[in-house]
């Protein structure tokens, strides 16, 4: 069960003896998905949507069957409701710009939680600096999870939009999403989810969630950096005017007036990333191979051994939930999350040491910093017992 998935071998950039328990902040890549971009630049490149050309043709055959394949993955009803961004921080960014300035107004309420990533916060309060909206936020149970009884009862008709991650990046904490939806849905208010660390390890269906708006990045998926998704109902899509402005968003451009494309290519201005969206094609169909039930089954295997030989060691403090979906953070007490991460490095183990972007979450924990521990389907027992070791030496060198 604790074997690394017997996909290990797939990872070039992993060698022999290294533990690699960062995949919260970046997953690594597959050969197959090194293969696609190889392959699209070494043998198939061209543009796509402009060309005349057979091999520019072929090519934008192949990143819309690539935004086909991410529809089928998140269970969207069509491809024309997925967007291409450059990663889950556009997305949002994009939801917010758009979308948020074109339907909230002063005095309009939006609901984020305390352990919200930076980029599902300072988006709304760009925005919030902008127009006038107002920001609450919803407390955390104790054991790390977003309190959906307190967050319902925070839920007025002034509320237009709830935020909120559908799995923490720090807790690992995995959100009821559907009862996320039912409680913003019966005030009025939009759903979005931050899916980031939610579509590496969990089945995820934007339908049956019955989600408004969805956002993740390909390389915590095992694709390519630069490139992400954002999903949205197609009357939510329909509804939101042009953000950037530029080449290929458009319908018609005179200098008196500009007509713009129907979505997806409204929010797709200029030359995309081609490639990008051949590499998240690769990733997906790596994933789907293994099957996302099994890697949340392996992951969650991985957290319980990391969670149960940590908490044998008295000075040290584990954050979030028993159920954590393959993130693992705590503390050692008396020693910076840094020099934790330094003398597992010198171990050869890779963990995340800092804030996680998530500096309220932080505030809210009583620390500046935690060490993270993050899993993916490269990882097995030998990784959480280097980790462990590693745990332990810190422990000695620090008394
Ligand atoms: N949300 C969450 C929960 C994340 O973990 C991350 C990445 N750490 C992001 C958003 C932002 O993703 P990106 O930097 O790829 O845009």
């Amino acid at each position: 069960m604790l074997r690394p998935l017997d996909h290990l071998a797939d990872f070039p950039a992993i060698p022999a003896g290294w533990a690699y328990l960062d995949t919260a902040a970046t997953a690594q890549k597959p050969a197959p998905v090194i293969a696609a971009i190889d392959r699209a630049y070494a043998e198939t490149y061209a543009t796509v949507h402009r060309g005349v050309y057979q091999r520019s043709a072929d090519m934008t055959i192949a990143y819309e069957a690539a935004r086909e394949r991410v529809a089928r993955f998140i269970g969207a009803g069509s491809a024309s409701e997925i967007v291409f961004t450059r990663g889950a921080t556009e997305s949002i960014n994009l939801v917010a710009q758009s979308w948020g300035q074109a339907h909230l107004k002063r005095g309009d309420r939006i609901l984020l939680s305390m352990l919200e990533h930076h980029s599902n916060i300072v988006p709304w309060q760009l925005l919030r600096d902008r127009i006038g909206i107002e920001i609450d936020v919803a407390p955390l149970t104790a054991d790390g999870r977003i309190d959906l009884d307190a967050a319902q009862a925070m839920l007025t008709p002034a509320h237009k939009l709830v935020a909120l991650a559908h799995v923490s990046n720090v807790l690992g904490s995995v959100l009821d999403v559907r009862r996320a939806a039912e409680l913003a849905h019966a005030v009025g208010a939009k759903l979005l989810l931050d899916g980031c660390q939610a579509v590496p390890r969990l089945p995820v269906d934007v339908a049956a969630i019955g989600a408004d708006f969805y956002a993740f990045s390909a390389h915590k998926l095992y694709g390519p950096t630069g490139f992400g998704v954002l999903w949205a109902r197609p009357d939510i899509l329909d509804a939101m005017p042009p953000w950037h402005g530029g080449g290929a968003m458009i319908d018609r451009v005179t200098f008196e007036r500009t007509t713009y494309a129907p979505p997806p290519a409204r929010f797709e201005a200029g030359t995309p990333h081609i490639v990008g969206a051949l590499g998240l094609h690769a990733a997906i169909d790596y994933v789907e191979g293994i099957g996302l039930e099994a890697i949340h089954a392996h992951e969650t295997a991985l957290v319980r051994a990391t969670r149960d030989a940590l908490s044998a060691i008295n000075s040290l403090t584990l954050f979030g939930p028993e159920d954590s979906a393959g993130i693992v953070s705590f503390g050692i007490e008396g020693v910076h999350p840094h020099d934790i991460g330094t003398i597992l490095d010198e171990g050869h183990v890779a963990i995340r040491a800092g804030h996680h972007c998530a500096q309220p979450l932080m505030a809210h924990l009583g620390v500046d910093a935690t060490a993270r521990a993050s899993f993916g389907v490269y990882n097995g027992e030998a990784d959480v017992a280097a980790l462990v070791k590693g745990i332990e030496r810190v422990t000695r060198i620090f008394g």
